[in-house]
């Protein structure tokens, strides 16, 4: 996605604007976060270009974290 792309996205919970977190930027932006800073540990992932606003996806990353699946799970400890 295009960075300038995130100005329209909202928080799915509260409908705030989110803080972007990049991970990984070829000309799009290719692994990063979508923060709430409103919600407050609400975070949205950016995976192969495609931001995933999924409400219940950070406990899920947590999960995933915790069986060893998700590289960058330092970022959420
Ligand atoms: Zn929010």
């Amino acid at each position: 996605m295009l960075e300038s792309s995130t100005k329209f996205l909202r928080c799915v919970r509260c409908g705030s604007k989110l803080e972007l977190d990049v991970f990984k930027v070829d000309q799009e932006i290719e692994k990063g976060i979508l923060e709430c800073k409103k919600c407050n540990l609400i975070f949205f992932p950016i995976i192969e270009k495609i931001p995933i606003l999924w409400d219940d996806f950070s406990s899920y990353l947590l999960l995933w974290s915790k069986l060893g699946g998700f590289s960058t799970a330092g970022k959420f400890g």
